[in-house]
């Protein structure tokens, strides 16, 4: 063990040898990038011996493909994770460097869209927290999703150049390169990976997060000087085509464009990711790949990674020369498939042309695959020409990427209880009823390291003092919390911190917008993908309402609210974009109203992210999650927030029915549609929003307001909502829920008034999240679908 004195030289080194320059003169990047680097030294020794441990005990090994990973910084829960963060603090200080300013300056990776990149980033988080052999497998995207700024009240993109600096936690891996092979003219194409280290929470264990960057094949064969100059720019233009390929993550949430890079990029990361998997298996356990499944596990983290069927098919076939039907059980037993959403434009399939044009052997194999279960189909089901057509993998001229995960794997879970039922019952329900062993259901879970003890340190300190360290390892242990859910002093000091954290956000707010918030009011905050079914507008419409109300009558007895918003639109996603725009044209109308005597504001945060969110949710007080009941598969910032306090006002939707369940119903508000009447009601076509419209003059208000000159923009900039609102079918049903709302929200408005009441309620939330950890989850796909078990029990 080194000495304050030493560690301060340590750094200093460490500086001048990564940045070239002294203390003084170091930018804070520098300066971050150096201690991170030392963070990397002590990580080194326990990724080797990890990575031994599992070949020398042949430790079944998963592997969690996921075109999407979001981590967000790590400096700060890795120096948590091993222990070393109050020393490095201190260190730091006494450097008269603040630690907080260099953990800051960290790039956000955010080389997802929204949920289903994070929920693979919690996976490997708890995955390495309980010793469990499990691995990343993605794209090492030049550009991350783009940045979002608002001008002029609307979203705008630019590019997020997240590793313009040096990425301090990746090892690039050139011996460890593979070849990924396309059709003609394509050719071939080089995979380099680059690895990053998952260090489980206090207990030596690191595994990998690999990612593939597409490069070109070594042109050395080529000299530049024998090249015509038409070669010399086609060689170029390759170039181009080949980095392409890792370039950009596509901005799109449950949104397939079905573009053709999109296909290159599926099949680049599961030919790569098996033939890496293959090659170490080959190396350490021998050439024997007839038990694969019995050594590794493949999970595809939905449809994108589905092509790592047919290509571990082609591995099997082609290069271990197996026969068919080996080939296929083997292949049936390694991968499983989570399945991750009922909306039809986010399913995604893939023109026929373009898969033969692009992969014809793979093509080849999907088609054998298709020839294949369709005559066992037939075996079941004869003369039943409509359920088979229903079921095929190729129908219509398309490659149905659901029904190719479905046919090909082992184990199909859903994401949340009412998922995995609709999944079940509705979507996939002839796959059910042919093979129902293999559905199952995998609620969702957060990591409470990230989201708790990492967000909210506060908190957590509270927390460790009134229960002790265990609930870090064993979050179930949380549920002690509940006998403190009473005590007065006990409120007092939750309270405390939630004040504290508002007014963090507050200040923060304050800088960057120039909004002055009351910490007193209450925090009700949205914030996740702008999307139509997740009904961000039917928030905006019940602000309208109670802004209206307050208009009418500034005396108005209601609790003062902040508004609090925060997401991105896929650029191309119009609606969306509209709905960022009212969002600010209000907050600017509403903020600016001396009239409503500051009852309420509202403030749209830009550049949603993890660490935006690792800001904002420990400063809620209500989370909105308020989807149309049917169509959010789970959502996980719903359990982010209740980890933190925070009382939800939502649908019977995703995972927001088990929450009910854990806190009992007096401690979450649940309005509106459930699923079932949602469902009929778009079945019956009896969802025209039109009679409510007329019947409801509240609606009739907020809804021509968006057209009428109410709002301070020129020309009809709103009308496309206002369309949208009213059309008789296509919606989410926004109007048939917008009373139900109102009225839930002044439930919440009640409820607040009774303190005790209400911290009871944040109390009993805190304590009963405890079983949405993702370390349970994932504990439930290790023993349920793949099979492994921890290699180190720790202690
Ligand atoms: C948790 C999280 C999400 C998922 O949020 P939902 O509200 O469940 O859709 C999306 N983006 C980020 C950055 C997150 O941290």
């Amino acid at each position: 063990m080194l000495t304050k004195e030493q560690y301060k030289q340590v750094f200093r080194q460490r500086l001048l040898a990564l940045a070239g320059t002294g203390l003084d003169e170091a930018s804070t990047y520098e300066k971050y990038a150096a201690l991170a680097s030392l963070v990397r030294d002590h990580i080194g020794q326990h990724w080797v011996d990890t990575t031994r441990r599992y070949d020398v005990e042949k430790q079944k090994q998963v592997y969690y493909f996921s075109i999407e990973f979001l981590p967000g910084r790590l400096l700060d829960s890795n120096l948590r994770s091993l222990g070393l963060r109050d020393l490095w603090i201190d260190v730091l200080a006494e450097l008269g460097i603040d630690y907080q300013e260099l953990a800051d300056a960290e790039h956000d990776a955010s080389l997802g869209n929204g949920g289903l990149g994070r929920l693979a980033s919690c996976f490997l988080e708890s995955m390495a927290s309980l010793g469990l052999p499990g691995h990343g497998c993605g794209i090492r995207y030049t550009y991350g999703l783009f940045e979002q700024s608002i001008i002029n009240d609307m979203q705008i993109e630019k590019p997020d150049t997240w590793l313009k600096d040096l990425n301090i936690w990746e090892y690039r891996k050139p011996n460890k390169a593979v070849e990924v092979r396309f059709g003609a003219p394509l050719g071939v194409v080089k995979a380099v990976p680059y690895d990053i280290p998952l260090i489980g929470y206090e207990n030596s264990t690191v595994n990998t997060l690999r990612l593939w960057s597409a490069e070109v094949q070594d042109t050395s064969g080529l000299s530049y000087s024998s090249l015509a100059p038409d070669d010399y720019r086609k060689l170029l233009e390759y170039k181009n085509w080949v980095e392409s390929i890792s370039q950009i993550l596509y901005p799109d949430d449950r949104y397939e464009e079905g573009r053709i890079l999109r296909l290159v990029q599926e099949y680049f990361l599961v030919s790569a990711g098996l033939q890496s998997i293959v090659r170490h298996i080959r190396r350490k356990q021998g050439t024997d790949l007839s038990t694969l499944a019995d050594r590794v596990a493949v999970h595809i983290n939905d449809t994108h990674p589905a092509l790592a069927i047919p290509e571990l098919m082609r591995i099997l076939l082609d290069e271990e020369g197996m026969g068919w039907d080996e080939a296929w059980r083997i292949t049936t037993r390694t991968i499983s498939y989570t399945n991750h959403t009922v909306l039809p434009e986010a399913l995604e399939k893939w023109p026929v042309s373009e898969v033969q044009s692009l992969l014809p052997r793979i093509y080849e194999i999907i088609h054998e695959i298709n020839e294949r279960f369709c005559a066992e189909l037939w075996q079941h089901y004869p003369g039943e020409w409509g359920r088979i057509a229903a079921m095929a993998v190729i129908a219509d001229g398309f490659v149905k990427m659901a029904h190719l995960a479905v046919a090909g794997s082992y184990s199909v879970n859903g994401v949340a209880a009412l998922h995995s039922s609709i999944l079940q019952k509705d979507l996939l329900h002839l796959f059910y009823q042919h093979t129902p062993g293999k559905f199952n259901n995998k609620t969702n879970g957060i990591t409470h390291r990230r989201w708790l003890l990492g967000a909210n340190p506060g908190l957590a300190d509270l927390i460790t003092d009134t229960l002790g360290p265990g609930w870090l390892h064993q979050p179930a242990m949380l549920k002690n919390l509940q006998a403190h859910a009473e005590d007065a002093a006990f409120q007092e000091k939750v309270a405390a911190i939630k004040t504290e954290r508002k007014q963090q956000l507050a200040r923060l707010i304050n800088e960057t917008y120039h909004v002055a918030l009351d910490c007193r009011s209450i925090f009700d905050v949205h914030i996740k993908r702008i999307h139509a079914y997740k009904r961000q507008l039917l928030n905006v419409l019940r602000i309208m309402e109670l802004y209206n109300r307050l208009r009418d009558n500034p005396n108005l007895d209601v609790l003062p609210r902040t508004f609090l918003f925060a997401g991105k639109a896929a650029p191309g996603y119009y609606l969306a974009k509209k709905i960022i725009q009212l969002i600010n044209v209000l907050a600017r109308k509403v903020n600016a109203d001396k009239t409503i005597k500051d009852k309420i504001k509202i403030v749209f945060l830009e550049n949603y992210g993890v660490t935006l969110a690792e800001r904002i949710i420990p400063a809620a007080d209500v989370s909105e999650q308020i989807s149309t009941a049917g169509k959010e598969a789970s959502g996980t910032s719903n359990m982010k927030f209740m980890l933190n306090g925070a009382i939800t006002v939502g649908t019977l939707d995703g995972a927001n029915v088990e929450i009910r369940e854990a806190v009992g119903e007096d401690n979450i508000i649940i309005f509106g549609l459930t699923a079932g009447e949602a469902a009929e009601c778009y079945r019956t076509g009896r969802c025209n929003p039109l009679p409510i419209y007329q019947q409801d003059e509240r609606v009739r208000q907020c809804v021509n307001q968006l057209i009428d000159g109410s709002l301070p923009v020129i020309g009809d900039e709103f009308k496309p909502l206002y369309d949208y609102l009213l059309q008789p079918s296509g919606h989410f049903l926004e109007l048939q829920d917008f009373a139900a709302y109102v009225e839930a929200q002044q439930t919440i408005d009640q409820l607040f008034r009774d303190e005790r009441q209400r911290w009871k309620m944040a109390i009993t939330n805190i304590a009963q999240a405890g079983r949405f950890s993702s370390d349970y989850t994932v504990k439930e796909y290790a023993d349920g679908i793949w099979h492994i078990r921890p290699s180190y029990f720790r202690g």
